[in-house]
């Protein structure tokens, strides 16, 4: 079976659903060749370049939203960090440093359903500093916005917005009762109206099964996005999920392979939780699929030390992309 998937893959089709549900099903030393497959996949279509991104939580906390994995959440007792929105000048002091730890996009993070016109004007303010002062690639995450808001962003030099469908359809109200998967959606929507590329993915592990895992991955293919990030939970003290165990490394993996194999041509995005969802196996995931990958701290976690990530992007000969 595997054999015929890369060869078709190989050759431009496609993936069908039936096959990416008998995937979640391989075992152990299956999953090796699976992740032989997507290894081949993604150097068929991404060759070695690796996209290399990272963020900073420009606003923290105080969120009105339930969302069951979040340390941002106001209705979760996490001891996160509160602050209103930066300022444009400590905005762009950080994106310095980014990029000279070796970033080449760097993504404005604010907490909160959505963004308010005063944050908005600031975030703008501080977009048009960093487009001037720097070469990085911009992105902005400020949950959910209309067409209105989105070609704002475009305007002051955003090229992609992010935003995570975080979970298939129908484990969405499971992790969140106060806004709706067609919420999300419609965002994904505004966002590519304005002429924004969309960075839209989700997280592994928030008990989910693996056929919603599938269900996702083609929902994404549907919503025609451009970078895929992958996060495995990191339970957080204070949430809901706190005890929760995240995936194994090898079912993370083949998750990763999966929806390489659904995806091919999309960048396929590690991010947070990395080190909890595969432990020692992170060089693997770079075959098992991913050609991106977050550098540098998340919203409210310690990130990877940079010297041991890009120690492993040179011992893995990937090419960084520019
Ligand atoms: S994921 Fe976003 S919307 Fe949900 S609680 Fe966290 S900050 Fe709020």
């Amino acid at each position: 079976m595997l054999n015929q998937i890369e060869n078709r893959l190989l050759g431009g089709g496609d993936l069908t659903e039936e096959e990416a549900l008998l995937l979640t099903r391989l075992k152990s030393m299956e999953i090796l060749d699976l992740i032989s497959v997507g290894n081949r996949v993604t150097r068929h279509f991404r060759g070695n370049r690796l996209e290399i991104c990272s963020i900073i939580n420009a606003r923290s906390g105080n969120c009105s939203e339930d969302c069951v994995f979040c340390a941002q959440s106001s209705r979760h007792k996490t001891g996160a960090r509160v602050y209103p929105m930066a300022s444009p000048g400590d905005v762009l002091k950080q994106a310095r440093a980014m990029e000279r730890s070796g970033a080449k996009k760097f993504s404005l993070v604010a907490s909160g359903r959505g963004i308010s016109d005063r944050d908005l004007e600031k975030a703008l303010l501080a977009f048009e500093l960093i487009k001037r002062e720097t070469g990085l690639e911009l992105c902005a995450s400020f949950g959910i916005i209309d067409e209105n808001k989105a070609m704002l962003l475009k305007e002051a030099g955003v090229t992609m917005y992010h935003h995570n469908l975080e979970t298939a359809p129908s484990h969405f109200s499971r992790i969140c009762s106060t806004h709706t998967y067609q919420d999300r959606v419609n965002t994904i929507k505004a966002a590519q109206k304005a002429g924004l590329r969309v960075c839209s993915g989700g997280i592994i592990g928030l008990g989910e099964t693996p056929a919603q895992r599938v269900e996702l991955a083609f929902e994404i293919k549907r919503l025609g996005v451009d970078s895929v990030p992958i996060n495995f939970l990191n339970p957080i003290g204070g949430t809901p999920l706190e005890g929760f165990a995240p995936p194994v490394p090898l079912e993370s993996l083949q998750t990763l392979a999966i929806f390489r194999l659904i995806a091919p041509r999309s960048v396929i995005r590690l991010c947070g939780g990395r080190k909890e969802g595969l432990s020692g196996l992170q060089a693997l995931a770079f075959m098992a699929g991913a050609d991106g990958v977050m550098i540098g701290d998340y919203l409210t976690t310690r990130g990877e030390e940079l010297n041991n990530d890009f120690k492993m992007f040179a011992d893995l000969g990937l090419e960084i992309a520019t």
